[in-house]
């Protein structure tokens, strides 16, 4: 707020309310000032709300909780308010302006709780990686019991119980098995299609735990590997390491991108990596920051980060490779550890 001279802030985005306040309801806003914290919510969320929310004030409003704080920003006269251009609707936005009166002014803003949301504290860190471990060890459970014949419903199912047997809040999103043509959709659902032999499947998953994520995906292939098979996928697994490996302290986003590329390139398939390298972890599976092409913001220390290059090919199959990844001074601490070198089932 400080930086970009706004006296307040009003906070809509349910993330950014949970993270600034530690209340986790469907529904709320924030208001901020240099001095105090105000929340506003329904009567369904008063109770929960004083027991999670701290340091702020919590207010019960039956008719529109953006309208109240129109209303209480108003009366305080601090002058221009933010808010989150991303995360309020035209309708909302008008309903703002006409509680707030002629004299407010509101101010678009971008990603000011996002980009504190970037760097982790130690507790946050600590939740991401028992997300990771649960995480990590559905997967491997359920490499023990791959074979064809099983549908991609069922194992996404599997994964999914497992989780949640483990502690698991859920899914952070939703699981994907992806086999044969299919694994060349690089966000495909999972179908009733059943897994067969000299066929690659892409498995991506995630347990949501505290309210915080892991997203990690492995690929196998069933039946033995071909020397082409076998090259297509040892380039992924080293243009996935050589990230890894590269993502230290005040190196650019893109840079990480662009390693992975190069290394893809090294073996003709640079074209076929469809997608960004990777992206941030934390409350949400995809936050600050981007791991894309020409992104010039430098990694910190104590940022949560996915690296995942992987391959695509239309009628084929795709190969993706993906990690969370704690980055700090020494290295990065990989959060998913699950085996990649049993990738093929016989
Ligand atoms: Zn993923
Ligand atoms: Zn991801």
């Amino acid at each position: 707020m400080e930086e970009q001279g706004l006296p307040s802030l009003l906070i809509t985005n349910l993330t950014n309310i949970f993270y600034l306040t530690g209340f986790r309801g469907s529904a709320g806003a924030a208001v901020f000032t240099r001095r105090e914290g105000v929340l506003w919510v329904d009567p369904r969320y008063t109770l929960q709300a004083h027991e999670q929310a701290h340091h702020v004030e919590v207010l019960e409003e039956k008719k529109g909780v953006y309208k109240a704080a129109a209303v209480w920003l108003a009366s305080r006269r601090l002058g221009p308010t933010g808010y989150e251009a991303a995360h309020l609707s035209c309708a909302d936005f008008a309903r703002l302006e006409q509680a707030a009166g002629p004299g407010a002014q509101y101010v678009a803003t971008a990603g000011l709780a996002e980009r504190v949301r970037a760097a982790k504290d130690e507790g946050e860190i600590a939740r991401i990686r028992s997300a990771g471990r649960i995480t990590a060890r559905a997967f491997t459970k359920v490499l023990d019991r791959l074979q064809p014949g099983v549908s991609e419903v069922d194992l996404a199912a599997e994964i999914d119980w497992l989780m949640r047997r483990a502690g698991a809040e859920g899914a952070a999103f939703e699981t994907i098995v992806a086999s044969g043509p299919r694994a060349a959709l690089p966000h495909a659902r999972p179908s009733p299609k059943l897994l067969k032999q000299k066929e690659f499947v892409i498995f991506d998953l995630g347990a949501i735990l505290d309210g915080y994520v892991a997203d990690m995906s492995r690929t196998v292939y069933f039946g033995k590997p071909s020397r082409r098979v076998r090259s297509i996928y040892n380039a992924v697994a080293e243009a996935q390491e050589r990230g890894i490996k590269a993502a230290l302290p005040g190196v650019r986003c893109g840079e990480i991108d662009a390693l992975g590329r190069r290394s893809l390139a090294g073996h003709g398939l640079a074209r076929f990596f469809t997608h960004s390298t990777g992206h941030g972890v934390g409350m949400e599976p995809h936050e600050l920051p981007r791991l894309a092409r020409g992104e010039k913001a430098r990694l910190e220390a104590n940022q949560v980060v996915t690296v995942e290059p992987g391959v695509y090919f239309e009628g084929w199959g795709g190969i993706r490779v993906e990690d969370t990844i704690l980055v700090t001074s020494a290295g990065a601490e990989v959060l998913t550890p699950a085996p990649k070198d049993r990738w093929t089932v016989e």
